[in-house]
């Protein structure tokens, strides 16, 4: 819904307008706090109407995370979600203090006070509106308005967050409400790299990438976009621009797959050690087995992601799938119940598992790259547990301790790095042609 909008961007009317979110590695201290309001200052110079949205200070959420915890191994998801918003709303003040400070009239909102209003699913809600009326009351009064990111309000007026890294969500919301032109997210590396820079330094900045790799990147752990910002963008086609906090060169563009000048076959290798991996065996082979089961996992919100399911001679069927390791625990509890009832001999649950992913929209129209994906691994001698696949990405799980050498070898083999290019596997002949890896069109 958009309140007024209409009035507001008339043609006589139309006014540049920049949505720009600060991560938490952006605010960490008081000087880069310093820094964040002088960069905000300068575009509210060359722009007309500037919103920023601001996550936790530095480490802050984790630190919450850790305190809730040392009290109890399942917190009251309500009292989480009163407990983390607060991080939120000590940057944005502190922001708006900075900004006031160099003579920049700032002004802070809470999710509330937007009115971000979302699901009642507390700890990962959806934003189902976002209110407009406060925020161009702020704006047509010249000031910077700084909203809390990551946090909600549902109908009944109970504050929810909307998952890990969900202040790059709320900056994507706002810039589809407000119509902005396109979401600017500043972080702490200068774009989205074809690797974790963190894991392998020889990674390189993408220049652009689609929504859909993006999607695939963040949904299988490349952690610098919340996945479900990315969806949101993609479904609005609200262009990002993801780009370091610490200076103003370019970073990388994310937008519609037909703007996308550059079509790589592979784009990027993304790992993520924050899954478990749960295995019932014995089950017996008949319908509504597998409905029973994902049915109580969807019920108690749990995200599963991979899942496999095998079927032995003696028709019995084993499945095995993953979820985000801080659900292990609810997971246990509704497996466990269920085990029973649903005839399984054992669950065994994991959680020394990584899965690492290959990405590229160019892998849709290139057969054999999953044949090279598993050769890399053998030649690395590390065991693939699972397998996955989109049309633009081939996910495998393997063991924690094989995660890291499993992302640079992949990384290396497609020649993703900057001083790598495209190798061929050892022992190992594939008739495809695999240079140029990027093709120009
Ligand atoms: P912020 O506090 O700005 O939200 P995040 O920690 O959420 O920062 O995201 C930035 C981090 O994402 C980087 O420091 C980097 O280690 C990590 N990251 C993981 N995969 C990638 C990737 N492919 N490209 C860039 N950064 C990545
Ligand atoms: N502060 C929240 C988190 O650490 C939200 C965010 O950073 O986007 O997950
Ligand atoms: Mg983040």
């Amino acid at each position: 819904m958009r309140f007024g909008l209409e009035q507001w961007r008339t043609p006589a009317n139309l006014m540049s307008l920049v949505v720009q979110k600060f991560g938490g590695t952006s605010l960490e201290d008081i000087e880069k706090l310093k820094n964040t309001a002088k960069r905000v200052a300068e575009t509210k110079r060359l722009a007309d109407h500037v919103v920023v949205v601001v996550s936790a200070l530095g480490k802050t959420t984790d630190e919450l995370v850790d305190l809730a915890r040392q009290l109890s191994a399942s917190p009251p998801e309500r009292e989480m979600d009163m407990l983390l918003s607060t991080g939120e709303q000590i940057s944005m003040a502190l922001l708006a203090i900075a900004l006031n400070e160099l003579g920049e009239e700032a002004v802070s909102m809470t999710g509330q006070q937007v009115e971000i209003v979302t699901d009642k699913a507390h700890t990962k809600a959806k934003i189902r509106h976002v209110g407009t009326k406060r925020l161009f009351r702020e704006l047509r009064k010249g000031r910077v308005v700084i909203v809390a990111g990551f946090q909600g309000v549902t109908p009944d007026g109970e504050i929810t967050t909307l998952g890990r890294g969900g202040s790059d969500t709320t900056a994507v919301a706002l810039a589809e409400t407000l119509h902005a032109d396109y979401c600017e997210i500043f972080t702490d590396v200068d774009g989205v790299f074809t690797a974790d820079p963190r894991l392998v330094p020889e990674a390189k900045k993408i220049s652009e990438l689609s929504f859909m790799e993006m999607l695939e990147m963040a949904s299988s752990g490349a952690k610098v976009l919340q996945a479900r910002s990315v969806e949101y963008a993609r479904n609005y086609n609200v262009p990002l621009h993801v780009r370091s906090s610490f200076h103003s060169g370019e970073g990388t563009w994310i937008k519609s797959e037909d703007e996308v000048m550059e079509k790589a076959i592979v784009s990027a290798v993304t790992h993520d050690f924050e899954e478990a991996k749960v295995t019932l065996m014995g089950l017996p082979d008949k319908p509504g087995v597998a409905a029973s089961l994902f049915g109580a996992l969807a019920k108690a919100n749990i995200n599963v992601d991979m899942i496999i399911q095998n079927v032995s001679e003696k028709k019995l069927a084993d499945i095995s799938f993953t979820v985000p390791k801080e659900d292990l625990q609810r997971t246990k509890k509704v497996v466990e119940e269920l085990t029973e009832s649903l005839g399984a001999r054992q669950a065994i649950f994991d959680d020394k598992i990584a899965k690492i992913s290959l990405i590229g929209a160019g892998m849709r129209s290139n057969p054999g790259i999953a044949a090279r994906v598993f050769r890399t691994l053998a030649n690395e001698g590390i065991n693939i547990e699972m397998i996955s696949t989109s049309p633009i990405k081939i996910s495998c799980v393997v063991r924690e301790q094989a995660g890291e050498k499993a992302v640079k070898s992949l990384h290396d083999h497609f020649g993703l790095g900057s001083s790598g290019g495209p190798k061929e596997p050892q022992g190992f002949q594939e008739p495809i042609p695999h240079e140029p890896y990027r093709e120009d069109i």
